[in-house]
C-alpha cells in the first residue's frame, strides 16, 4: 500500500518535496484559487506552482494572502504571507487578492485584475467556505445563509464570472472543493452538508451546460484532513476522533498534500476526459464513519456551559 506523502501541520510549505507527476504538468498555466492562503487551498496553491503553474489566492483577509506578487520581491506587509512563501519555495508568481466570494462586483474587479496581470486563467479551484457545529434545532437563520452564501453562492459566484470573462471563449477547468456530510446526512452539519451537496449538484449543471464550451467541471470532497481549520472546528474531542478513524478503511487521516494531489489530478490533463464527477478522497472514512448523533448530546451540555 501506498505509504502518505509527508505534510506539515501549519500554512507553511513543504520543505522537501517529491514528484509523483511530471513537473511540467500545468507549465505556465494559470490557477485562480478562492482560499487559497490557508489549509487545504494553501497546500493546492503550492502543489499546483510546484507543477509549473501561476497562481491567484483570494480569499477576504488580504493580511492572510498579501505580499509579493513576483518571487524574490520585499514584503510590502510582515506577518501573514502566503503569497510571499507559495512564490519563494516554487519560483512561480502567486497573486494575492482580497475578495468575497459573496459579492460579485467583487469577484468581477478580482477576475480583471488576475487577467491584467497574467492574460489568461486556465483553472479555477473554488475552496472558499466557512463550517461549524450547530444542530439543526439550534442554528439561527442568519447562521445557515451565511453558509449556503459563503459555499454555495459563492462557488456559483466565482464560476459565473470566469465563464463570462473568460472560459467561455478559451475552455478552462473547474474543481469544487465540497465534502461528504450530505451523503449520509451527518448531525451538526445540516448547513454545510446542505451547502455542499447543492454544490455537487451545480458541478453536474455546469458540466452539462459547459461542456460544449470545452469547460470541465468536478467536484473533489475530502475526509478529515490534518492541519486544517476543518479539522481543528469539526474534529471534536481527540479521544473519539482517532476511534472514528481507526475504524474506516485506511485507518488514519489523509493530509493537505493528498488533497492537492487528488485536485492536481482532476485539474490537469491526465482528467481530460472527466467532467460532472465527485472524487472522493477519504480514505473511505464516508463509508463507516457514525452518524455524529451522540455528538448532540455532548454538543448540548458543552453550549450549556458556554
Ligand atoms: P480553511 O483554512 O478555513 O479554508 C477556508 C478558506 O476560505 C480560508 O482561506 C478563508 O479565508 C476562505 N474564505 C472563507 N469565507 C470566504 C469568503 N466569504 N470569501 C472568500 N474567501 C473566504 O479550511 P480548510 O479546512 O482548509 O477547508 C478548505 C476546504 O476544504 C473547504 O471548502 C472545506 O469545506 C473543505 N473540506 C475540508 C475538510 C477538512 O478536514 N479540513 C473536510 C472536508 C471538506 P478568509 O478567512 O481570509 O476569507
Amino acid at each position: 500500500m501506498a505509504q502518505p506523502p509527508p505534510d506539515v501541520e501549519g500554512d507553511d510549505c513543504l520543505p522537501a518535496y517529491r514528484h509523483l507527476f511530471c513537473p511540467d504538468l500545468l507549465r505556465d498555466k494559470v490557477a485562480f484559487i478562492t482560499g487559497g492562503g490557508s489549509g487545504i487551498g494553501f497546500r493546492i496553491a503550492e502543489i499546483f506552482m510546484r507543477h509549473g503553474c501561476h497562481t491567484v489566492i483570494a480569499s477576504r483577509s488580504l493580511p492572510r494572502v498579501l505580499t509579493v506578487i513576483r518571487p524574490l520581491q520585499p514584503p510590502k506587509v510582515p506577518g501573514l504571507q502566503a503569497a510571499r512563501k507559495l512564490a519563494g519555495a516554487t519560483g512561480r508568481r502567486c497573486l494575492p487578492l482580497s475578495m468575497d466570494v459573496r459579492a460579485p462586483p467583487a469577484v468581477m474587479a478580482a477576475v480583471d485584475q488576475a487577467l491584467k496581470e497574467f492574460g489568461r486563467i486556465d483553472i479555477l479551484i473554488n475552496c472558499a467556505a466557512g463550517n461549524f457545529l450547530c444542530p439543526a434545532g439550534a442554528l439561527s437563520f442568519n447562521a445557515f445563509k451565511t453558509v449556503m452564501d459563503i459555499d454555495t453562492s459563492g462557488t456559483f459566484n466565482v464560476s459565473r464570472v470566469l465563464y463570462e470573462k473568460f472560459f467561455r471563449d478559451h475552455g478552462g477547468v473547474i474543481v469544487n472543493i465540497t465534502a461528504t456530510l450530505g451523503n449520509r446526512g451527518q448531525a451538526l452539519q445540516v448547513h454545510a452538508g446542505s451547502a455542499k451537496a447543492a454544490v455537487d449538484a451545480m458541478t453536474r449543471h455546469l458540466a452539462v451546460e459547459w461542456g460544449p464550451q470545452n469547460i470541465r467541471v468536478n467536484s473533489l470532497a475530502p475526509g478529515p484532513i490534518s492541519g486544517t481549520e476543518g479539522l481543528r472546528r469539526l474534529g471534536g474531542p481527540q479521544a473519539s476522533l482517532s476511534t472514528k478513524v481507526t475504524a474506516s478503511p485506511l485507518q488514519r487521516l489523509g493530509n493537505k498534500t493528498e488533497i492537492a494531489h487528488s485536485v492536481l489530478y482532476l485539474a490537469s490533463p491526465l482528467a481530460s476526459y472527466v467532467t460532472g464527477a465527485v472524487l472522493v478522497a477519504d480514505g473511505g472514512a464516508w463509508l463507516t464513519f457514525p452518524n455524529g448523533v451522540k455528538g448532540l448530546a455532548d454538543f448540548a451540555s458543552f453550549s450549556a456551559k458556554l
